[in-house]
């Protein structure tokens, strides 16, 4: 059976897909997080359930990419079943899309979710009631305890009996009127009043099964009288999507007075109050920024312990693992590239890049269940508005610090299309999780080298900020130049603050981020050991190519204070950030200078014998933050942008802002000193 879960945004579904398919779906406390359909199975008695997660919507008449999805879905008519999850705490708004959804199917089950919520704010409903009305089953369940997931099963296995029949609505008279004239062309097994009402309405939606209509002449002559026949009544086009909003709401609103009961009216005051301060017009700037600054020095000051023991680890056992290699007559040259180079570079992410991740992700993703980023959107939407763009791009940037290609995909949930592609050509100036570490080891050898967390921490918040800085700036530069507009006004839900679970949010943070960074690491990093090491190992005229290669890239580099190894490691590490550092250790180890590398004083020892200054990790952090994007991102922008123009741009931006700024720093560096 195909099952597809639908619900307004931020109400649970994805738990629910969890707590049914036993997957791990990205969940969060803030609407719009889900952007692409996820499919799982779950066996139950005897029977298989696809089961399918649709992005979140308010209502069927959709205004945004992901939104399509689900209207596209639920109009399909191609599942066996839909679970509408529905928000125990506002059930008001959330019977909207129900109501919606009833006029087409009565294959549904509805989930009353978050009724812990409910019921510590002291808001009952009247389930029994509710049925009586709306004539399909209805359970209560709290996903995160996995509470109710089994009557939802109980409840799902019995649909397939069920008769249809639907829930017809109240529209105006002159609406329905048209509705009936037209209906007489229409032979199909579902209610049609709904695609009436939006073909009337000439609201785009591609149904197939309606295509053969418009070649229908009779029906296309009805269609006009019709359109015309509202028109007549002061009904324009443009007036339909508001009357069906009516319609709905008033619905939607008599029925939530019918059954729902506030015991206690003030239920959201500590919400209110809080928002009060976080977004404070004074306020709430510098509440984010210490916020990030926390969770830095959190992130720095715990990352030290477990990432010494793992170097010490890593570097007691690599003469072994040579000798190793030695006793069971791997050649010397092999060897070599194994252990000096590959294993090197994986020691490296594993002990250096993974503990910041690993402390970082549970802090940011505590953050996010607790629901404060909608705040940071709601509170960074006027300083957007300046550039033409609009607050969402906050979010598409929150989920850049994960993973640009994940943000640029999130930016599925901007509606318009030039505020759209303004925050994907802007997303890579947030810097992923391949590129944080890269910035902690930075400040750490060569910035502040005596160690005090706080101002490291400091530092690196500088360097995020000139990366947030320059989104704004780009942003504006887009808006003026190649994408032209003014900035639309967006709606955010800020859903009420939730309690984290905090043990899970730990465990699987550290399951996902530990996995995800190991296996890009490893995927990427070893391919790039063996090019590296042949790279040093092949002659030709007595230079090896690495050395070739590199002394062609060092006048070019050395203009924006880097040398030709470090700029050949960013673009060898295109296919993965994270192998930058390593990279440059093995480009500097193969030319010739072998260091024992148990410890950071070792890495910045050999990073000195190589020429590098302040200057150098300024210029690295730099380029770092502001370079094209990786492999996979550039292929996500070609994919969400459908076009080699947009692509080029999003790669040419960043390098070239990149570029300038190391420039211009290496100038006035060499000016001054
Ligand atoms: P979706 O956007 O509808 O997929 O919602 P999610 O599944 O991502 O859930 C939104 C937030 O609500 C997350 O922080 C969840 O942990 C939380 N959540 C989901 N179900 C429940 C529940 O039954 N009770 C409580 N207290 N929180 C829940």
């Amino acid at each position: 059976m195909k099952v597809g879960l639908v619900g307004n945004p931020n109400v649970g579904k994805s738990t629910i897909f969890n707590a049914l398919t036993g997957m791990h779906q990205h969940t969060g406390n803030w609407p719009g997080k889900t952007v692409v359909k996820a499919s799982g199975y779950k066996k139950y008695q005897g029977v298989t359930y696809l089961i399918e997660d649709l992005p979140g919507t308010y209502s069927l008449m959709a205004h945004s990419k992901e939104e399509e999805v689900t209207r596209d879905f639920i109009y399909s008519m191609d599942y066996d079943a839909l679970i509408i999850v529905c928000d125990a705490v506002c059930l008001e708004r959330n019977l909207n899309l129900v109501l919606q959804i009833l006029e087409i199917t009565n294959k549904v089950v509805i989930c009353l979710n978050l009724v812990d919520e409910a019921k510590k704010k002291k808001i009952k409903i009247d389930i029994n009631k509710l049925y009586n009305i709306l004539k399909v089953p209805i359970v209560f369940t709290s996903a995160r305890d996995g509470q109710g997931i089994n009557q939802v099963m109980e409840n799902l296995k019995e649909i397939t009996n069920k008769k249809s029949s639907y829930l017809k609505l109240n529209y105006p008279q002159s609406l329905a009127d048209e509705i009936n004239h037209l209906s007489a062309f229409i032979e199909n097994d579902i209610n049609e009043d709904p695609v009436l009402l939006n073909l009337l309405g000439e609201k785009e939606i591609t149904f197939k099964k309606y295509e053969k209509l418009y070649q229908n002449e009779k029906f296309l002559k009805q269609f006009k009288t019709s359109q015309n026949n509202l028109k007549k009544q002061g009904i324009k086009k443009d007036d339909i999507e508001t009357l069906i909003t009516e319609t709905i709401v008033n619905r939607a609103s008599t029925i939530a007075s019918e059954v729902v009961t506030f015991t206690k009216k003030d239920y959201q005051k500590k919400d209110r109050l809080v928002d009060k301060i976080v977004t404070h017009k004074f306020f709430s700037i510098p509440i984010m920024l210490l916020l990030l600054l926390l969770i830095f020095w959190l992130t720095i000051t715990g990352a030290n312990y477990p990432s010494q023991i793992l170097y010490d680890l890593f570097f007691s056992i690599e003469d072994s693992l040579a000798n190793f290699l030695s006793f069971i007559h791997i050649p010397d040259s092999i060897n070599n590239m194994l252990v000096y180079g590959v294993y090197r570079v994986l020691a490296w992410v594993i002990s250096v890049m993974l503990p910041p991740m690993l402390i970082f992700f549970p802090l940011f993703t505590l953050l996010e269940d607790l629901g404060y980023l909608p705040r940071i959107a709601f509170c960074l939407d006027k300083t957007f508005k300046k550039c033409a763009s609009c607050g969402k791009q906050a979010l598409t940037m929150a989920m850049g610090f994960g993973c640009n290609a994940v943000g640029v995909t999130g930016c599925r949930i901007i509606d318009s299309p030039r505020e759209r592609l303004m925050a994907i050509l802007t997303n890579v100036f947030v810097p992923c999780n391949g590129r944080f570490p890269l910035l902690i080891t930075m400040i750490t050898l060569f910035l502040i080298a005596d160690g005090n967390s706080l101002v490291k921490s400091f530092v690196l918040t500088l360097f995020i900020l000139i990366g947030i800085a320059m989104t704004f700036i780009i942003t504006k530069i887009l808006s003026k130049t190649f994408l032209k507009g003014v900035p639309s006004s967006f709606t955010l839900e800020l859903p009420s603050y939730r309690k984290p679970q905090i043990i899970k949010v730990i465990i699987r943070s550290i399951l996902d981020r530990g996995i995800f960074v190991l296996k890009r690491a490893i995927v990427a990093s070893i391919p790039a050991g063996v090019i590296i090491w042949l790279m040093a190992n092949i002659n030709i005229q007595n230079n090896s190519i690495l050395q070739i290669c590199t002394d062609a890239l060092d006048p070019f580099a050395s203009l924006i204070g880097m040398d030709g190894v470090i700029l050949m490691a960013f673009i060898l590490a295109l296919p993965a950030n994270e192998i930058v550092i390593p990279i440059i250790i093995m480009g500097y180890l193969s030319l010739g200078y072998l260091t024992d590398m148990n410890d950071l004083t070792a890495l910045k020892d050999l990073f000195v014998q190589n020429g590098w200054t302040v200057l150098t990790a300024v210029c690295v952090m730099l380029f770092s933050l502001m370079h094209w994007p990786c492999l996979t991102t550039i292929l996500t922008i070609k994919k969400e942008t459908g076009s080699l123009k947009w692509t080029m741009l999003s790669v040419l931006i960043p390098t070239i802002v990149g570029f300038t700024l190391c420039f211009l720093v290496t100038l006035i560096y060499n000016l001054l000193f």
